[in-house]
């Protein structure tokens, strides 16, 4: 199937093995467009921690939203146990996929509404 504009930005992300087990970003309320909201069947926050977080981790790991491709990925936001991609996003690339995905955001809630919280 044809990527989104969005889902091309996620293959800007370099990707990487987390520490095993470790779910200390998942700990959050994450930011998502309509289409990752619908992709992922909903995020229906009701506490601090993600709701699509199981006991074996994301449990939408391939549909995950940008903003988790983005933790450690990129120097703005280093692993504190120091893992992450061998050469993670400058400042100046996580600016730029974040400025393009924020307008796309924007657009899709424009046209559909927001999705969720
Ligand atoms: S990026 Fe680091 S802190 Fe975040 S889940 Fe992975 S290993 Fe844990
Ligand atoms: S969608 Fe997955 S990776 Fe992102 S915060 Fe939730 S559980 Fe963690």
């Amino acid at each position: 199937m044809k990527k989104t504009p969005i889902q091309l930005l996620y293959d800007k992300i370099p990707s990487f093995r987390c520490k095993e087990g470790c779910v200390r970003c998942c700990d959050n309320w994450i930011q998502f467009a309509p289409e990752e909201e619908l992709r992922c069947g909903g995020f229906d926050f009701t506490g601090e921690i993600c709701p699509k977080l199981g006991n074996a981790g994301c449990t939408v790991y391939e549909n995950r939203p940008l903003i988790c491709r983005l933790f450690a990925s990129s120097e703005l936001m280093p692993c504190p146990y120091g893992y992450g991609p061998k050469t993670p996003l400058s400042e100046e690339e996580t600016k730029s996929i974040l400025k393009e995905y924020l307008k796309l955001r924007k657009e899709q809630e424009e046209q559909y509404g927001k999705v969720g919280k």
